[in-house]
């Protein structure tokens, strides 16, 4: 059995994953942790309470891997407390800068594992790789991401890990046009990697993006729907299992699904 601490537990995220995990039977919830949220009960069924305090959960606990949806403010040091303690992190929360998750996992002890996903959910996984592969004929790109109302970071981390990997495969780098006539800022978007990114916030969106691409006489468009939070829990049992015997830090679920 693989004992799991859910950070966030509370939240939208952390609840779909308290729930995949109570439903895995090679996982064993062991702790969950959400300060604001002390004391209450986790699930209706489930025999223990709502921790607020993470360092101590896992003192008592001994969980062998954290799942961490938690807030960009929080989960540098939720990693941290992890880490210091030999825990394996597979971490969902985005907004974090990759130079910190760099230098957290050069603080880790051997034989521990950071695993962080811009997104769990396998068709975004693809929808990304196919995007990459697009870029390679069709350099002319821009992103249009759509999250819900309360998400934190703008833009989504899945939008930064396509710009990332677009710039890895696009040959030629055309200029995005209209940014210096722009009538009202940021009707043109933001510029990443020199990929254009448009952010959507409204209710009633899970998360979404569309990459599309233009050329001569035609366009192509790749997108990607998650209209449920369970869309990314396969995706997140797959990083649980995944960081047992592996090492330092990994970045995206692709690292993990194809063995
Ligand atoms: P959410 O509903 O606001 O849940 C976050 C939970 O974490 C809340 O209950 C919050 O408590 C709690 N929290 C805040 N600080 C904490 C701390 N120090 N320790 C433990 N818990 C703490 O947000 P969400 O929609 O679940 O999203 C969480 C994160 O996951 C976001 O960064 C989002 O972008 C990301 N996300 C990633 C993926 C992916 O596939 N990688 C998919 C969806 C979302 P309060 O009640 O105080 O707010």
């Amino acid at each position: 059995m693989i004992r799991v601490l859910v950070s966030g537990a509370a939240g939208r995220m952390g609840s779909a994953v308290v729930t995949a995990v109570l439903g895995a039977e090679d996982l064993s919830l062991v702790a969950a942790v959400d300060p604001a949220h002390e004391g209450q009960p986790l699930a209706e069924g489930v025999d223990f309470t709502i921790s607020g305090d993470l360092a101590g959960a896992i003192e008592a606990t001994s969980p062998d891997v954290m799942v961490d949806f938690t807030h960009p403010s929080a989960v540098a040091g939720n990693i941290a407390t992890a880490l210091d303690r030999g825990v394996h992190c597979v971490v969902g929360t985005t907004g974090i800068d990759p130079r910190m998750l760099a230098s957290l996992a050069e603080t880790a002890p051997e034989g521990t594992c950071l695993f962080v996903a811009p997104n769990f959910a396998l068709g975004a996984v693809l929808m990304m790789r196919f995007a990459a592969e697009a870029a390679r004929y069709l350099p002319h790109v821009e992103i249009i991401e759509l999250h819900h109302d309360k998400k934190a970071d703008a833009p989504s981390g899945t939008a930064l890990r396509t710009a990332a990997l677009i710039a890895e495969t696009r040959e030629s780098v055309p200029h995005a046009p209209g940014r210096e006539t722009e009538v009202a800022d940021g009707a043109r978007g933001a510029l990443v990697e020199n990929v254009t990114i448009h952010s959507v916030r409204l209710p009633g969106l899970v998360a979404h993006q569309e990459v599309l691409f233009g050329g001569q006489g035609q366009t192509l468009a790749i997108r990607h729907d998650s209209i449920d939070r369970t869309s990314f829990m396969p995706g997140v049992l797959l990083g649980i299992r995944g960081v047992i015997g592996r090492n330092g830090l990994v970045v995206g679920l692709e690292q993990l699904m194809d063995g």
